[in-house]
């Protein structure tokens, strides 16, 4: 979400007639876009604060602004702890910042704009893709109305609002027509798409009128929240031909104690029927997650049970963070903090899990067929080019750049941790783009 709310910014900036520069050094303008999920995020920006004010300090006449969550959490704050800051621009304001900046410039104020309003402006802004850009993100909703007990998002987010589907198809329709081949639809939970609006229409409603762009190839979306995961939603991965065959369903816990605890509203139970019912409709689905460790008050047996929930779903793949005791939420009042030390155990020994899980499910993919998008050059070399199978892993293989946005045969030759290796099946006649 964080990248997607950068790009917008860039966007916005450059229609105003900003330019990249090469490094901070020789920039009049420099963005810090923030994100407060975890501690670590927080930390990690009041450090390059740091690093900002000594560069400012040689070139007085520089802007710099913060955005993004940690903006709309502390405001007017950092204007008293870092004296050199021009402003702070919560999430729903982004859309002012070319009058913030072009305000600073002349009159050289202090600004703070971290208002929630009941629209959609931020949301709207329309990300330009760069000359060569085969896939972006498409928010469809904004906020959050859940209140899980660790999380910060509703407070610095707003209530959760969903965008018209016209504005939504309009941008598609556009990003279509800027060469853009795969979107991801984003939203904290896209499941409860359309609650906000009059008009009727649902999320798998959503995916069927986007599937009907042409130039579009195919659909993701993230995050999804176990709790509303209808079976129409699920049906939609049988049906639907663009949709990806991947979903990002966070389970955050193996234990219904804690899983309560933290509001999340399901069951262990209910969340392997959801895996089941998903792996019915479509067998090779690929399921990520994210799982948090060491909520306060989780025993080695609340613990335990998400090891065991883990080795008998067998994920794809897992993004796992230690507890962070976050300010204004309801975890951060229980008492029973588990032991940073302990935290740190448990997360090394469920990492290491899960990178055995992905390891095993990317190796099961050699031998096989898979239809890739191509992206770009691989991480590693120009003479080789990188996409992702429908099932979301990275395949890299020989080729060059006239592969970029074709969707393509390659046959899986080796497997990493990270990512596949393959062959490219020459296709006669040429490549469908
Ligand atoms: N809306 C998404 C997730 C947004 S935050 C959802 O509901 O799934 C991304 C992930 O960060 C969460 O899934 C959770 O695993 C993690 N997270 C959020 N708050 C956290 C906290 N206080 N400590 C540790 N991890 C946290
Ligand atoms: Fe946070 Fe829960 Fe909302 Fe996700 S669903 S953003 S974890 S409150």
């Amino acid at each position: 979400m964080n990248v997607h709310d950068s790009e917008q910014i860039q966007t916005l900036l450059s229609e105003a007639g900003y330019k990249t520069a090469d490094g901070m050094e020789t920039s009049d303008l420099v963005i810090l876009n923030t994100c407060s999920i975890r501690e670590k995020a927080a930390q990690k920006v009041f450090s390059e604060l740091g690093r900002i004010g000594k560069i400012k300090s040689k070139n007085k006449k520089m802007i710099v602004g913060l955005c993004g969550c940690l903006a709309q959490q502390l405001g007017e704050k950092f204007h008293h702890k870092f004296d050199f800051l021009d402003f702070v621009v919560g999430t729903h304001n982004i859309h002012l910042l070319p009058d913030i900046v072009s305000s600073i410039e002349k009159k050289r104020d202090k600004i703070t704009k971290i208002e929630f309003y009941n629209d959609l402006h931020s949301l709207g802004i329309y990300a330009k893709p760069k000359k060569g850009t085969i896939t972006a993100f498409v928010s469809i909703m904004q906020g959050c109305d859940n209140f899980c007990a660790y999380c910060v998002v509703p407070y610095l987010r707003g209530p959760e609002m969903s965008r018209p589907p016209q504005d939504i198809i309009e941008e598609v329709k556009k990003l279509a027509d800027d060469g853009i081949r795969e979107i991801t639809l984003l939203g904290q939970n896209v499941n409860s798409y359309g609650k906000t609006l009059k008009d009727g229409i649902d999320f798998p409603g959503l995916i069927k009128k986007i599937s009907k762009i042409p130039g579009i190839e195919r659909i993701r979306f993230t995050t999804s929240h176990p709790r509303d995961l209808s079976p129409s939603l699920i049906q939609c991965f049988g049906d639907e031909e663009k949709l990806c065959q991947h979903i990002h369903l966070p389970v955050q816990s193996g234990s219904d104690r804690i899983l309560a605890l933290m509001n999340r509203g399901y069951t262990i139970k209910e969340y392997r029927e959801k895996v089941e019912q998903l792996r019915r409709v479509s067998p090779n689905i690929s399921i990520s997650s994210d799982i948090i460790v060491g909520f306060p008050g989780e025993t080695q047996k609340d613990y335990q049970e998400t090891i065991d929930m883990m080795e008998k779903i067998r994920f794809d793949l897992t993004f796992s963070f230690k507890y962070s005791d976050r300010e204004g939420t309801a975890a951060n009042l229980l008492k029973n903090k588990v032991d940073e030390r302990e935290k740190l155990r448990r997360l090394q020994a469920l990492q290491e899990l899960q990178n055995r899980h992905t390891y095993e499910k990317n190796a099961s993919l050699v031998g096989s067929t898979q239809k890739i998008l191509v992206e770009a050059f691989s991480k590693n070399s120009d003479r080789d080019v990188s996409g992702r199978t429908s099932s979301w892993k990275i395949v890299n293989f020989r080729g060059d750049q006239g592969l970029w946005g074709k969707m393509v045969d390659v046959k899986i030759t080796k497997a990493y941790l990270h990512s596949l290796r393959g062959e490219l099946i020459e296709q006669q006649g040429g490549y469908e783009s």
